[in-house]
Protein backbone atom coordinates (compact mmCIF):
# COMPACT_ATOMS: atom_id res chain seq x y z
CA UNK A 1 0.00 0.00 0.00
CA UNK A 2 1.19 3.83 -0.87
CA UNK A 3 -0.67 5.19 1.65
CA UNK A 4 1.60 8.23 2.19
CA UNK A 5 1.91 8.96 -1.40
CA UNK A 6 -1.93 8.32 -1.95
CA UNK A 7 -2.78 10.84 1.08
CA UNK A 8 -0.52 13.38 -0.15
CA UNK A 9 -2.05 13.40 -3.23
CA UNK A 10 -5.33 14.31 -1.80
CA UNK A 11 -4.06 16.73 -0.07
CA UNK A 12 -2.67 18.62 -2.62
CA UNK A 13 -5.59 18.51 -5.29
CA UNK A 14 -8.38 19.31 -3.06
CA UNK A 15 -9.31 23.02 -1.81
CA UNK A 16 -8.64 24.42 1.24
CA UNK A 17 -12.36 25.05 2.21
CA UNK A 18 -12.97 21.32 1.52
CA UNK A 19 -12.81 18.91 4.50
CA UNK A 20 -11.18 15.35 3.69
CA UNK A 21 -13.12 12.69 5.27
CA UNK A 22 -10.80 9.31 5.11
CA UNK A 23 -13.47 6.93 5.48
CA UNK A 24 -11.99 3.67 7.53
CA UNK A 25 -14.10 0.81 7.09
CA UNK A 26 -12.88 -2.57 6.89
CA UNK A 27 -9.63 -1.22 7.72
CA UNK A 28 -7.66 -1.99 10.98
CA UNK A 29 -6.46 0.68 13.82
CA UNK A 30 -3.14 -0.12 12.59
CA UNK A 31 -3.63 1.26 9.14
CA UNK A 32 -5.95 4.06 10.56
CA UNK A 33 -2.88 5.04 12.81
CA UNK A 34 -0.28 5.21 9.62
CA UNK A 35 -2.99 8.00 8.10
CA UNK A 36 -3.33 9.73 12.01
CA UNK A 37 0.41 9.80 11.94
CA UNK A 38 0.01 11.59 8.43
CA UNK A 39 -1.81 14.06 10.10
CA UNK A 40 -5.42 13.28 9.25
CA UNK A 41 -7.72 13.68 11.76
CA UNK A 42 -11.59 13.16 10.35
CA UNK A 43 -12.56 9.71 9.61
CA UNK A 44 -15.63 8.03 8.45
CA UNK A 45 -17.10 4.47 9.42
CA UNK A 46 -20.34 3.13 8.11
CA UNK A 47 -20.90 0.08 10.72
CA UNK A 48 -22.06 0.67 14.05
CA UNK A 49 -20.13 -2.10 15.62
CA UNK A 50 -17.05 -1.29 13.49
CA UNK A 51 -16.86 1.96 15.04
CA UNK A 52 -17.41 0.91 18.63
CA UNK A 53 -14.94 -1.96 18.14
CA UNK A 54 -11.96 0.68 16.57
CA UNK A 55 -12.30 3.76 18.70
CA UNK A 56 -10.96 3.39 21.75
CA UNK A 57 -8.10 1.82 20.74
CA UNK A 58 -7.27 5.27 18.62
CA UNK A 59 -6.50 8.63 19.60
CA UNK A 60 -9.38 10.49 21.27
CA UNK A 61 -8.87 13.59 19.44
CA UNK A 62 -10.00 11.77 16.17
CA UNK A 63 -13.38 13.09 14.72
CA UNK A 64 -15.51 10.14 14.12
CA UNK A 65 -18.22 10.38 11.19
CA UNK A 66 -20.68 8.38 10.81
CA UNK A 67 -21.47 8.13 7.01
CA UNK A 68 -23.65 4.61 6.76
CA UNK A 69 -27.39 3.65 7.10
CA UNK A 70 -28.03 3.86 11.38
CA UNK A 71 -30.93 2.13 13.07
CA UNK A 72 -32.97 3.91 15.76
CA UNK A 73 -32.13 1.20 17.95
CA UNK A 74 -28.18 1.93 17.82
CA UNK A 75 -28.14 5.35 18.02
CA UNK A 76 -27.50 5.51 21.88
CA UNK A 77 -24.33 3.50 20.64
CA UNK A 78 -22.62 5.74 18.72
CA UNK A 79 -23.35 9.36 20.46
CA UNK A 80 -20.69 9.14 22.95
CA UNK A 81 -18.30 8.73 19.74
CA UNK A 82 -19.57 10.73 16.70
CA UNK A 83 -18.72 14.25 15.67
CA UNK A 84 -20.99 14.51 13.08
CA UNK A 85 -23.97 11.81 11.76
CA UNK A 86 -24.08 12.51 7.40
CA UNK A 87 -26.79 9.33 7.80
CA UNK A 88 -30.27 11.51 9.13
CA UNK A 89 -32.64 9.53 6.50
CA UNK A 90 -35.91 10.30 8.60
CA UNK A 91 -37.66 12.21 11.31
CA UNK A 92 -38.05 9.01 13.66
CA UNK A 93 -34.00 8.53 13.59
CA UNK A 94 -33.47 12.45 13.85
CA UNK A 95 -35.55 11.92 16.85
CA UNK A 96 -33.82 9.18 18.50
CA UNK A 97 -30.78 11.42 18.07
CA UNK A 98 -32.66 14.28 20.01
CA UNK A 99 -33.42 11.99 22.67
CA UNK A 100 -30.49 10.05 23.33
CA UNK A 101 -28.13 13.21 22.96
CA UNK A 102 -30.40 14.87 25.90
CA UNK A 103 -29.56 11.83 28.39
CA UNK A 104 -25.83 12.51 27.80
CA UNK A 105 -25.95 16.31 27.55
CA UNK A 106 -24.64 16.60 23.60
CA UNK A 107 -25.45 18.66 20.78
CA UNK A 108 -24.63 16.24 18.02
CA UNK A 109 -24.14 18.00 14.70
CA UNK A 110 -26.31 16.05 11.68
CA UNK A 111 -26.61 16.31 8.19
CA UNK A 112 -30.16 15.14 6.09
CA UNK A 113 -29.15 12.37 3.84
CA UNK A 114 -30.48 13.19 0.39
CA UNK A 115 -32.10 10.06 -2.55
CA UNK A 116 -30.12 12.02 -5.25
CA UNK A 117 -28.85 8.73 -7.30
CA UNK A 118 -31.48 6.45 -9.73
CA UNK A 119 -30.47 3.05 -7.77
CA UNK A 120 -33.36 2.55 -5.63
CA UNK A 121 -31.38 0.81 -2.86
CA UNK A 122 -29.37 3.84 -1.90
CA UNK A 123 -31.10 5.34 1.08
CA UNK A 124 -32.05 8.88 1.74
CA UNK A 125 -34.64 11.75 1.98
CA UNK A 126 -36.43 13.05 -1.11
CA UNK A 127 -36.68 16.97 -1.68
CA UNK A 128 -40.02 16.81 -0.65
CA UNK A 129 -39.61 14.86 2.74
CA UNK A 130 -37.21 16.71 4.12
CA UNK A 131 -39.30 20.02 3.95
CA UNK A 132 -42.03 18.00 5.82
CA UNK A 133 -38.86 17.36 8.01
CA UNK A 134 -37.63 20.49 8.90
CA UNK A 135 -41.69 21.95 8.29
CA UNK A 136 -42.19 19.50 11.71
CA UNK A 137 -43.68 20.37 15.05
CA UNK A 138 -40.76 17.36 16.33
CA UNK A 139 -37.80 19.32 14.61
CA UNK A 140 -38.85 22.53 15.75
CA UNK A 141 -38.26 22.16 19.04
CA UNK A 142 -35.37 20.16 18.91
CA UNK A 143 -32.44 21.01 20.93
CA UNK A 144 -29.73 18.71 21.09
CA UNK A 145 -29.67 18.14 17.03
CA UNK A 146 -27.33 20.58 14.91
CA UNK A 147 -28.45 20.81 11.05
CA UNK A 148 -25.20 21.22 9.26
CA UNK A 149 -26.07 20.14 6.00
CA UNK A 150 -26.68 17.95 3.50
CA UNK A 151 -24.87 14.83 2.10
CA UNK A 152 -25.84 12.67 -0.92
CA UNK A 153 -24.22 9.70 -3.21
CA UNK A 154 -23.89 9.69 -6.86
CA UNK A 155 -25.35 6.43 -8.81
CA UNK A 156 -22.32 4.14 -9.50
CA UNK A 157 -21.74 4.80 -12.89
CA UNK A 158 -18.74 5.72 -15.01
CA UNK A 159 -21.05 8.71 -16.94
CA UNK A 160 -19.78 11.56 -16.16
CA UNK A 161 -23.00 13.86 -16.89
CA UNK A 162 -25.39 11.89 -14.81
CA UNK A 163 -23.37 12.21 -11.83
CA UNK A 164 -22.49 15.75 -12.05
CA UNK A 165 -26.61 16.17 -13.00
CA UNK A 166 -27.15 14.45 -9.71
CA UNK A 167 -24.69 16.45 -7.83
CA UNK A 168 -25.75 19.42 -9.40
CA UNK A 169 -29.63 18.68 -7.89
CA UNK A 170 -28.06 18.15 -4.57
CA UNK A 171 -26.27 21.54 -4.39
CA UNK A 172 -29.61 22.89 -5.46
CA UNK A 173 -31.59 21.01 -3.13
CA UNK A 174 -29.04 22.75 -0.41
CA UNK A 175 -29.16 26.34 -1.60
CA UNK A 176 -32.70 26.59 -1.21
CA UNK A 177 -33.43 24.71 1.92
CA UNK A 178 -30.41 27.71 3.26
CA UNK A 179 -32.31 30.13 1.90
CA UNK A 180 -35.63 28.90 3.32
CA UNK A 181 -35.04 27.64 6.77
CA UNK A 182 -31.09 28.49 7.83
CA UNK A 183 -30.68 31.80 6.01
CA UNK A 184 -29.18 33.21 9.37
CA UNK A 185 -27.69 30.22 10.48
CA UNK A 186 -24.11 30.27 9.35
CA UNK A 187 -23.51 26.39 11.08
CA UNK A 188 -25.80 25.18 8.31
CA UNK A 189 -22.97 25.16 5.46
CA UNK A 190 -22.16 21.42 4.90
CA UNK A 191 -22.54 19.23 1.41
CA UNK A 192 -20.89 16.32 2.12
CA UNK A 193 -20.18 14.60 -1.42
CA UNK A 194 -18.07 13.23 -3.61
CA UNK A 195 -16.44 9.87 -3.06
CA UNK A 196 -13.13 7.83 -5.06
CA UNK A 197 -14.69 7.99 -8.68
CA UNK A 198 -16.22 11.09 -8.31
CA UNK A 199 -14.74 13.39 -5.70
CA UNK A 200 -12.77 16.07 -8.37
CA UNK A 201 -16.67 16.32 -9.88
CA UNK A 202 -18.47 16.74 -6.44
CA UNK A 203 -15.95 19.86 -5.56
CA UNK A 204 -16.28 21.43 -9.21
CA UNK A 205 -20.27 20.71 -8.00
CA UNK A 206 -19.45 23.17 -4.74
CA UNK A 207 -19.10 19.89 -2.14
CA UNK A 208 -17.51 20.99 1.31
CA UNK A 209 -17.01 17.40 2.31
CA UNK A 210 -15.57 14.47 0.41
CA UNK A 211 -15.51 11.25 2.13
CA UNK A 212 -12.44 8.96 0.65
CA UNK A 213 -11.70 5.28 1.28
CA UNK A 214 -10.36 3.55 -1.99
CA UNK A 215 -8.01 6.45 -3.10
CA UNK A 216 -6.27 6.06 -0.06
CA UNK A 217 -6.01 2.61 0.75
CA UNK A 218 -6.91 0.74 -2.65
CA UNK A 219 -9.48 -1.69 -2.75
CA UNK A 220 -10.87 -2.77 -0.20
CA UNK A 221 -10.80 -6.61 1.59
CA UNK A 222 -14.02 -7.76 3.13
CA UNK A 223 -11.59 -9.42 5.37
CA UNK A 224 -9.44 -6.54 6.10
CA UNK A 225 -11.12 -6.01 9.57
C1 LIG B 1 -17.54 3.48 1.52
C2 LIG B 1 -18.14 4.84 1.47
C3 LIG B 1 -17.43 5.91 0.94
C4 LIG B 1 -16.03 5.78 0.36
O1 LIG B 1 -16.04 5.11 -0.85
P1 LIG B 1 -14.71 4.98 -1.75
O2 LIG B 1 -15.22 4.72 -3.09
O3 LIG B 1 -13.93 3.84 -1.18
O4 LIG B 1 -13.97 6.26 -1.64
C5 LIG B 1 -18.03 7.18 0.97
N1 LIG B 1 -19.26 7.35 1.47
C6 LIG B 1 -19.98 6.34 1.98
C7 LIG B 1 -21.34 6.62 2.52
C8 LIG B 1 -19.45 5.05 1.99
O5 LIG B 1 -20.18 4.04 2.50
Amino acid sequence: MHIRENLDLLYRSIPAHVQLIVVSKTQNPETIQEVYSAGQRVFGENKVQELLAKAPSLPSDIRWQFIGHLQTNKVKLILPVVHMIHSIDSLRLLKEVEKEAKKIGRVIPCLLQMHIAAEETKFGLDFDEAIQLLDSPDYKAMTQVSLRGLMGMATYTNEENIIRKEFRELKESFTKIKAAYFASDDNFCELSMGMSGDYTLAIEEGSTMVRVGTAVFGERLKTQF
